[in-house]
């Protein structure tokens, strides 16, 4: 059968993650976690205080780190995706803390950080075969994908879903910070002058307030079998 790639776009906490690792499982490919990248960028900016606790942002300084930021990924068997790797140290849990997800759409709309990034990204997929989920997949990282979603979902659906993530992992957050992170990471990464978060032109919309996980796979796997996007060309 013939291998194919699967971009999927859309807001802050919609599901791309949990859709996307569902696919790659059910068909055998590979999973990107393109956020993930940006989050390890941010995080290591953090690390070494040159991003976040009051910082004035210091584009330059930032720019001159990236050299230093390797990003990789490593299945694992036990979880059933790959977890992202920070100059070889694997740092899924710290990514996720809500420190980052405050500066990360500030440091990703950086042109030489999404360079960097986007380049990166070309050639994890350029075998096909994979599923990468973000803000610009179907645009500038793989505007040639076989099959391109824009995921959305009503936002109090979304803040809810993250919100009950990160309580279930011991992060006491209230609702309305919660919210607030959410749509101010929407903004900004929805107005950016560097491949803005925008629905690509060819790609279906999925909004998924009312579909439960197995749900949005199902429709997933039913357009793919309608559009016959595994037909041999
Ligand atoms: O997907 P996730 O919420 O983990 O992404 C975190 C942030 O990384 C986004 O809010 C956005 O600022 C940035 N991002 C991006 N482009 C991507 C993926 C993520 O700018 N392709």
């Amino acid at each position: 059968m013939n291998q194919i790639t699967i971009a999927i776009d859309g807001y802050s906490s919609c599901g791309k993650s949990t859709l996307a690792k569902a696919l790659a499982v059910k068909l055998g490919y590979k999973y990107v976690d393109t956020g993930a990248m940006y989050r390890c960028t941010t995080y290591y900016l953090m690390q070494k205080d040159i991003v976040g606790n009051g910082k004035i942002f210091n584009a330059e300084q930032i720019i001159k780190e990236l050299e230093h930021i390797v990003i990789t990924f490593q299945y694992n068997p036990t979880l059933r995706f790959s977890e992202a790797y920070l100059n070889q140290v694997n740092v899924e849990k710290e990514i996720r803390q809500m420190p980052v997800s405050e500066n990360v759409s500030k440091v990703s709309a950086l042109k030489e950080v999404r360079q960097k990034m986007v380049s990166l990204q070309k050639l994890m997929g350029k075998n096909k075969g994979v599923v990468m989920e973000g803000r610009d997949i179907g645009t500038a990282v793989f505007p040639n994908a076989e099959l391109k979603l824009f995921m959305t979902a009503d936002i109090d659906v979304r803040v809810q879903r993250r919100y009950d993530e990160l309580h279930s992992k011991g992060t006491m957050i209230s609702y309305d910070e919660v919210k607030k992170n959410l749509q101010e990471r929407d903004f900004d990464d929805t107005n950016r002058k560097e491949n803005p978060l925008v629905k690509a032109s060819d790609a279906i919309i999925l909004d998924n307030s009312d579909l439960n996980p197995q749900q949005q796979l199902d429709f997933v796997l039913r357009l793919i079998d309608d559009l016959q996007l595994f037909k041999a060309k």
